[in-house]
This record gives C-alpha cells, sequence and structure tokens, in this order.
C-alpha cells in the first residue's frame, strides 16, 4: 500500500515529504498542496509546498554531487540504475495505486505505466554504457589545406544540472525518460513532479533512493507550478530543462537562460483515412487513439479527417465500438475514468458546447457528473468550430469530412502543433507521400499515433516541441560533446 512497507519513511503523519540531499524532509513553509482525486473530487493526499531557499539547497547538493558522480564509472552508473529499475518494478503495486487515486488512470495501465518506467531505466543503462563508452578520432588532412598535424579526439560529457519536470498524465514515465538518461550521462537531477501525480513520483524517486545512489544526486521538489515554477527554471544553477507539459513550456523557453532545452509540448495528433483503408482497422486505432486514459494522452488521435466517400461507414463502426466502451471509476479498470480536473473538465465541456452551437453532429448524447466525461464523436465537423483546432484532453473526438487528400494535409499542417499524425491507406506510395507531407514529428502508417516504445525518437515540431526525445536521443541531450586536439610537431602518417 503507498506510504506503508518500504515507503513508510516518505510519509510523515498525513502528508508527504520531499527528497533533498538523500533525506526525506518536511519542507519549513508549513503549508501543503492538496492532491484532488479525480473521481471522489476530495482530498486523497498532501505533499509539501517547498520554499525558495529549499530549491536553493537541493541545486547546490545537486551540483557538489554531481562533480563526484562524473567521475563514477559508467559501469557503476549503470548497475545502479539497474537496481533502481528492479526495485520499482517489485514496487509496481503502491506505485500504480497512487496512479489511480491522483490522476484516475484504470488501475491496469497504472501497472503498466511502473513496469514500463522500469524496463525503460534498464534499456537506458544500457544503452547509456554502449554510447557514451564510444566517441570519434577525426585527422586533420581530411579537410582541404591540412597536413595529418592534428588528433581530434571527441568524448561526451555531462552538461551538469538537469532539471526535470513531467506532466501529471505519466508523472512516473516521463519522469524516469528524463531521469535516466541524466544520470547515465553523469548528470545530476532535480524533479519537479506534476501537483497531481506528485505521490507517485515521490515513491518512484524512493526507489532510487533505495538503490543507493549519492545523496543530493537527485532531488525531487513539491509545490504548485505556479508558485515555484519560474523559480526552479530561472535558477543559475540549472544546467539543462527537460519539460513535458501543455503551453506552459512555451513560457519556459521564453524566460529560460542559455541552456539547453528539451520541450514536449501539446499536440493535435490527426487521423487521415483514405477511400482504400481497411476501416475496420481505423475504427480499432481511432478508439484506441482517441480514447484510452479517455483521450488524455499526447499523442492520442485529436482530429479525424476522412474521405467524404468513407465517412458514413467509419462513423457508424467508431458508433459501434463508442458504445462498448465502460465509463467508471480507474479502481474497476473502466475504459473512461474521470478527467484529472475540474477545470479540465470544464475546459473540456466548452470545446462540445462550441461544437453544439456551431451545429456538429453529436453521434452520442453529451453526459457529465462530476469530471466523468463519456466518450463522445462529433461528426460534421468543420473549420469554425474550436474542437477543430484545440486539445480537448478527454475523451472528445471530432470528424471532420474531406473531399480530397490535400484537403486533410492542409488541415493537419494549419495547426500550431505538429506533435505525430497517422494515415490509412493500402497504398505504401500514397502513405509515403502523405507522410512526407505532414508536418508533424512522427507519421504513423496504418496505426494510432503512439510515443512508444521508449526507444524510438519522439519529437514534435512548431509549438509541440524543441528537440527529439527517445533515450538514445535523451542521453545524447543530455551532454556536450568535448573535445581534445594533439598537435603533432611533424605530419604523421600510420605506415608511411
Ligand atoms: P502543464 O499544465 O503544462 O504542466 C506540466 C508540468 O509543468 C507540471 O509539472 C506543472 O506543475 C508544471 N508547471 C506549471 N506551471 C509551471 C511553471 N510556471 N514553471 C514550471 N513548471 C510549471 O501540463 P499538464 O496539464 O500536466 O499535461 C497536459 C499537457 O501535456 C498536454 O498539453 C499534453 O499534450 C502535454 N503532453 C505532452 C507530451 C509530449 O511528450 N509531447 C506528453 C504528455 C503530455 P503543476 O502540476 O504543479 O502545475
Amino acid at each position: 500500500m503507498a506510504g506503508t512497507g518500504l515507503f513508510t519513511e516518505i510519509l510523515d503523519g498525513e502528508a508527504y515529504k520531499y527528497y533533498s540531499d538523500g533525506e526525506w524532509k518536511k519542507s519549513s513553509s508549513g503549508k501543503l498542496v492538496p492532491i484532488i482525486n479525480p473521481t471522489t473530487r476530495k482530498v486523497h493526499y498532501k505533499v509539501q509546498a517547498c520554499t525558495q531557499e529549499e530549491v536553493n539547497k537541493v541545486m547546490e547538493s545537486a551540483k557538489t554531487a554531481q562533480k563526484l558522480w562524473a567521475k563514477t564509472p559508467l559501469w557503476k552508473r549503470a548497475e545502479l540504475l539497474h537496481k533502481a529499475a528492479s526495485i520499482l518494478k517489485e514496487q509496481k503495486a503502491p506505485i500504480a495505486e497512487c496512479l489511480v487515486k491522483e490522476i484516475a488512470k484504470p488501475a491496469k495501465d497504472a501497472v503498466t505505466e511502473v513496469v514500463r518506467s522500469g524496463d525503460l531505466i534498464s534499456y537506458t543503462a544500457e544503452e547509456g554504457v554502449r554510447i557514451l563508452g564510444e566517441g570519434k578520432f577525426l585527422l586533420s588532412d581530411s579537410f582541404p589545406g591540412n597536413e595529418r598535424t592534428k588528433y581530434c579526439l571527441t568524448s561526451k560529457i555531462p552538461l551538469g544540472v538537469v532539471l526535470a519536470i513531467p506532466p501529471f498524465n505519466y508523472p512516473v514515465n516521463l519522469a524516469v525518460s528524463k531521469i535516466a538518461p541524466a544520470l547515465i550521462a553523469g548528470n545530476s537531477l532535480v524533479l519537479k513532479p506534476p501537483t497531481q501525480g506528485a505521490v507517485s513520483a515521490l515513491h518512484m524517486v524512493h526507489c532510487f533512493h533505495l538503490a543507493g545512489f549519492p545523496k543530493g544526486l537527485i532531488s525531487c521538489v513539491t509545490g504548485k507550478g505556479s508558485e515555484i515554477g519560474d523559480f526552479l527554471t530561472m535558477h543559475p544553477g540549472v544546467n539543462c530543462i527537460s519539460f513535458t507539459g501543455g503551453d506552459t513550456g512555451v513560457a519556459i523557453s521564453k524566460k529560460a537562460g542559455m541552456i539547453p532545452l528539451q520541450m514536449e509540448l501539446g499536440g493535435k495528433d490527426a487521423c487521415i483515412v483514405l477511400e482504400d483503408a481497411d476501416l475496420d482497422l481505423v475504427a480499432v486505432n481511432i478508439i484506441k487513439g482517441g480514447f484510452s486514459y479517455s483521450g488524455q494522452r499526447c499523442t492520442a488521435v485529436k482530429v479525424v479527417l476522412v474521405m467524404e466517400s468513407v465517412a458514413d461507414a467509419l462513423v457508424e463502426k467508431v458508433k459501434a465500438k463508442v458504445a462498448k466502451l465502460t465509463v467508471g471509476p480507474p479502481e474497476e479498470n473502466c475504459d473512461i475514468t474521470p478527467v484529472v480536473t475540474e477545470s479540465s473538465a470544464n475546459y473540456i465541456e466548452g470545446l462540445v458546447m462550441d461544437a453544439k452551437q456551431k451545429e456538429a453532429t453529436f453521434c452520442q448524447e453529451y453526459r457529465r457528473e462530476g469530471n466523468l466525461i463519456w466518450p463522445l464523436l462529433l461528426d460534421n465537423v468543420r473549420p469554425d468550430m474550436r474542437i477543430a483546432w484545440e486539445e480537448p484532453f478527454g475523451p472528445v473526438l471530432p470528424v471532420i469530412r474531406i473531399s480530397t487528400v490535400e484537403e486533410g494535409i492542409h488541415h493537419c499542417n494549419a495547426s500550431n502543433f505538429g506533435l505525430q499524425g497517422c494515415v490509412f491507406t493500402k497504398d505504401i506510395n500514397k502513405a509515403m507521400l502523405i507522410s512526407d507531407a505532414m508536418e508533424t514529428g512522427t507519421v504513423q502508417i496504418n496505426s494510432a499515433p503512439a510515443r512508444g516504445p521508449d526507444h524510438f525518437p519522439f519529437q514534435g515540431i512548431k509549438d509541440s516541441g524543441i528537440g527529439s526525445q527517445g533515450i538514445t536521443n535523451s542521453i545524447n541531450m543530455m551532454t556536450k560533446i568535448k573535445t581534445t586536439v594533439i598537435n603533432l610537431p611533424t605530419p604523421s602518417y600510420t605506415m608511411g
């Protein structure tokens, strides 16, 4: 159970502590941040509201710990990561319980998130040993005008202190996807978890603590992003920010100093359906892509652009599947569970009401109880409706009927977002041409958009992000190239 057994240490009465300098602590602010259970809409957990002084202390410890960590052999760093991964997997039940209570993730998916995170840590350890153990060797005479008098050796060095800020929807997985690459590359890490999801993240951090990482190397400060976020992201002790979330990321990138940024932001992933598509396959993927975790996924299908000639048939198939989705509490593994906050539910409702007023076709009746919104397919959506462009982050999916493929590509590319997209057709040539034309970081052919597997590159263009994630790309992003040039007094050629 959460907060018991191995995790007793992280709880103080009714509130979870924060993690600094290898110890679990209460904040001197004396203030607690309540975490509302999206299902009951009652306070379920409380976490510390950390102060600026506590953030300063964490940054100092992180800086000191990093200097020693950078001198720790790669195999040793990997060994500790493997240990953390196995503890995390062993502790999947209490961590999954937190995910269910804090973010209403269906119980089975919550366990999957924890196990996937353990696998991600192990893979990162192995990949890190391989790619960080290699460098480049260059000879000067390959550039015109040079003799072979210079040998250039390149290697990858850590950046220093990495600040990781994940979003609520994968508070464990999207935290470890930043923590593990940062650590294997020799950085220290400061985590600011999302408020909804903070307790899951604190349990996950305790697994790293139990694995025996050095004091101060990993820290976790809690508090509302709106209160401590700016102080953290503009802190002079931070050498790199890895952020996943919504528009907040755009604001952070404008305020952050001259440091590398990895930004994985929102999306409006389009699903383009051609006339020759296998409509049963499309329907299955629209359900999985649009409604799993109630649509609260960055890579959820967020708009369907279907050729008019097959639109009726597709909408009927999707409607039949929507009718079978179970709606209710996450503890019962329902397909559709309450959305994360009341304000999210209100926002989604605003998009639905706008579509209603502008006469979209409602394939189901709109229904909401508290934060729970029943799955809704909106047909005949037009570009003048907000839902055609905005990210609902809920179980509401618009269908726009198109008469040419170009129209679909145009809609996709007119969006400010460019995370992923997908195209369904049996013609691989058409699929490739459409994929090339779509201004998104990834295009899936004949499947719904997805972030995993976690070692695939993952990136958004336009307002969807800066840089690229995926295990290898994250390790590389959290390092800098260092070169050493050996200068010889006379040209030297081997075997010459
Ligand atoms: P969010 O509101 O942007 O919050 C993300 C994180 O930023 C949270 O930890 C939040 O803390 C923190 N934060 C808030 N204000 C801050 C500030 N001023 N400075 C620094 N940090 C601050 O996003 P969300 O609602 O959690 O997640 C949903 C969004 O994430 C969607 O737009 C979704 O598409 C996107 N997302 C993108 C990806 C991707 O990889 N592209 C993956 C998943 C989700 P608090 O919780 O304390 O406010």
